[in-house]
């Protein structure tokens, strides 16, 4: 699904559409989970001698952590996708694949896992203002506080004892 005939590109551009199902070699070993295949869609079109233009969607669900709470997060990934392949190996352009001089084929395979990579998010968060895990008794402080005591700077701790004196002399 992912290889194409660069000599059908004579007649024009090619549309190309397919699904990497979650578990296929070519996502292996990612830092995230996918909840979902990866949907792929796009055009490829000839961009002069040697190079080629994709513009297409990437599209998936991943089961990510919340970095705070380590909740469950699906997040919904949709990208917007614009590479060039090139056989010139001294293209200085970030964004590009490299292909071989001459190649009568093209694997979307490592661009298709490259640009997945790239698309999803490295910090993910339940929501905003998620209050994550107390550091001490792991509690979700989002299901409310725990019993730890907060922490005081000793610049402040005097002044809280002075505090709680004042309030035993009024009791
Ligand atoms: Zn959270
Ligand atoms: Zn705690």
């Amino acid at each position: 699904m992912l290889r194409v005939d660069l000599r059908a590109l004579h007649e024009g551009p090619i549309e190309i559409t397919g699904v990497v199902a979650a578990d296929d070699p070519l996502l292996d070993d990612l830092e995230f989970d996918l909840a979902e295949p990866v949907r792929v869609r796009g055009r490829l079109t000839d961009s002069g001698p040697g190079r080629y233009y994709w513009h297409g969607e990437l599209g998936t669900e991943v089961a990510a952590r919340c970095r705070r709470c380590l909740a469950d997060v699906p997040v919904e990934i949709s990208a917007d996708v614009r590479v060039l392949f090139t056989d010139d190996s001294g293209a200085d352009d970030p964004a590009a694949y490299i292909i071989e001089p001459r190649a009568t084929e093209l694997d979307l395979g490592e661009m298709v896992r490259e640009e997945l990579i790239l698309a999803v998010p490295e910090f993910v968060l339940c929501r905003e203002e998620c209050r994550g895990l107390c550091p001490r008794c792991g509690k979700d402080l989002n299901e409310g506080p725990c019993t730890c005591r907060p922490e005081l700077d000793p610049r402040w701790a005097a002044l809280e004892e002075l505090k709680q004196r004042w309030s035993k002399k009024k009791e």
